[in-house]
């Protein structure tokens, strides 16, 4: 792939919160500006459709609706054409954008970006090129000190996490990146330093929770 032209990704601090909103599911998605980008609806992801997407299930190919039996309740997957294309994606333009599925509009290939990952899977190229060029800004010595330790946050969770036992971190990259997200407070301030790397596991699993919780707090 030809390295991408640089794509201005916004304002890191900005984007960070309301990314963490929708980790929360405090927030309705995040606004990507896209431009011409197709990359996550051409990407051989199955879209979760829940309960209040019900209005799209019949734009679907039966054939490409699927109900696994491990689903949680409510939830049917929208499959994907052979050549990787959501179903509803028509001439490079999504036909339900308005209305499309509460998990396109949480999905933000930012997170990659920021998670300092350059690939979003296998066989997503489109997607790559995309989280490849984008450039965040960052206002403040601070801002860039929290990307970092998301960064590092990311790299550990794709190396020595894996080898520490008694911890099972995910595999796929988007939900590594998600993890690096809510945990990178355990990589701010030097706090890494000097740790094991199973004393860093448990600090970032203990890191995830607290980001879990403060969802439960009043606003
Ligand atoms: S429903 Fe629309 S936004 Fe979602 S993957 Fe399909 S084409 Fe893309």
């Amino acid at each position: 792939m030809n390295p991408s032209e640089p794509i201005d990704a916004g304002d890191f601090a900005t984007w960070l919160s309301q990314m963490q909103g929708v980790l929360r599911g405090a927030t309705a998605g995040t606004d990507v500006p896209c431009g011409d980008c197709v990359g996550c609806c051409s990407s051989r992801w199955p879209v979760a459709l829940r309960a209040e997407d019900a209005a799209l299930v019949p734009l679907v190919p039966a054939w490409l609706l699927q109900e696994p039996e491990d689903a949680p309740e409510g939830v049917r997957y929208m499959g994907y054409r052979e050549d990787g294309t959501c179903p509803l994606l028509v001439k490079r333009q999504c036909r339900v954008y308005p209305q499309r599925p509460q998990t396109c509009r949480d999905f933000d290939c930012r997170i990659f970006t920021a998670a300092g990952m350059a690939s979003a899977g296998a066989d997503k190229p489109l997607l790559d090129k995309r989280l490849q060029a984008w450039r965040f800004r960052h206002a403040s010595a601070a801002d860039a000190a929290v990307h970092e330790a998301i960064q590092a946050a990311a790299a550990f969770l794709q190396g020595a996490a894996r080898e520490v036992p008694g911890f099972h971190f995910p595999a796929a990259p988007i939900a590594i990146a998600g993890l690096a997200l809510k945990a990178h407070t355990a990589f701010l301030d030097g706090k890494a330093a000097g740790l094991s790397a199973a004393e860093l596991a448990r600090a970032v699993v203990d890191a995830a929770r607290t980001f879990g919780a403060i969802e439960s707090l009043p606003a």
